[in-house]
């Protein structure tokens, strides 16, 4: 199948990450969400992205202008029937998804594939929202996208193995590497990253450390090179609050249980950097 055009759906950290580097990769890219406001800011980021790129002498000012020229905003999610594949990337939550992926099955050509960059929630359940299960794949990007290598290639019960080769060899064109893992909660990034993220606010609630000693003993002792903690704002604690929800729902294991901090957090809006304040302070 001849890959031309990829709607990415969500314009936030990941979908601006994503377009860019797809747009980067020489695709036409079209980015939706739900108004003008929240892709002005997606495209803000890619902008910002590009020109570090260009003081670094990594890019040219001609390729930052064609790879900004191959990015179109959408606000009607009817553009995707112009998409060869569809990479989702909207809030991590489950109703939201599977209401995007049951419109996009009666949006999209016949042969297109429906993505998802999912941290955690189950792809064979968004498939069952389409009539296309064999056509809906997970394809998790790492944070920050243009940065990391890592495409987690999630493969839903249903999934074909031409599918699959498909979005696999797509990962490689836009210069990550695909590594496969099956459908369980969290998949093998986030079943091993989160509970270690959760156990670091643990410590903060229970006052055996500050955020700042958590990471300084991570990062200096175990050569982290981020702490959990700064980690945790980086991902954005209503991120990692609903993957640890997935975990303790899919296993139904008590280790998997949120902290009570995280949880405030969120109520409380600290998101983390993306809304100014989690564990730190961002101005
Ligand atoms: P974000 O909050 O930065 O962005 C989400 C975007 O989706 C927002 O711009 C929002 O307006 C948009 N959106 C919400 N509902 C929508 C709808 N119905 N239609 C169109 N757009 C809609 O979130 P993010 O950090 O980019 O995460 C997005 C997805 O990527 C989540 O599934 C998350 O689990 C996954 N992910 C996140 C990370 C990370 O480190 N943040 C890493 C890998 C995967």
């Amino acid at each position: 199948m001849s890959i031309q055009t990829i709607m990415v759906i969500g314009a936030g950290q990941m979908g601006s990450g994503i377009a860019q580097v797809a747009a980067h990769a020489g695709f036409q890219v079209i980015l939706h969400d739900q108004s003008m406001s929240f892709l002005e800011r997606g495209l803000g980021n890619i902008g910002k992205n590009l020109n570090r790129q260009v003081e670094k002498g990594k890019l040219t000012e001609e390729t930052k202008g064609k790879i900004l020229s191959q990015i179109s905003t959408s606000t009607e999610l009817t553009n995707a029937r112009d998409a060869d594949v569809v990479i989702e990337a909207v809030v991590e939550n489950m109703q939201v998804k599977t209401e995007i992926f049951k419109k996009l099955d009666e949006i999209c050509q016949p042969h297109a594939i429906l993505a998802s960059n999912t941290s955690s929630l189950p792809i064979t359940e968004i498939a069952a929202a389409t009539n296309r299960p064999e056509q809906v794949i997970g394809m998790h990007f790492m944070n920050p996208v243009p940065v990391m290598k890592l495409v987690e290639m999630i493969r839903g019960l249903q999934t074909s193995d031409e599918v699959y080769q498909t979005i696999e060899e797509l990962a490689k064109r836009l210069d990550k590497i695909p590594v496969s893992c099956k459908d369980f909660p969290g998949f093998i990034s986030n079943r091993v990253l989160m509970p270690m993220i959760n156990e670091a606010i643990y410590c903060v609630y229970e006052g055996v450390a500050t955020p700042e000693a958590v990471d300084d003993i991570m990062k200096l002792g175990m050569n982290h090179p981020m702490g959990p903690i700064t980690l945790a704002d980086f991902i954005g604690l209503d991120t990692c609050l609903y993957i640890m929800e997935v975990l303790y729902e899919g296993f139904g294991d008590s280790k998997y249980r949120p902290c009570p901090l995280l949880r405030q957090y969120v109520k409380a809006g600290w998101l983390g950097r993306k809304s100014g304040r989690g564990f730190y302070v961002y101005t």
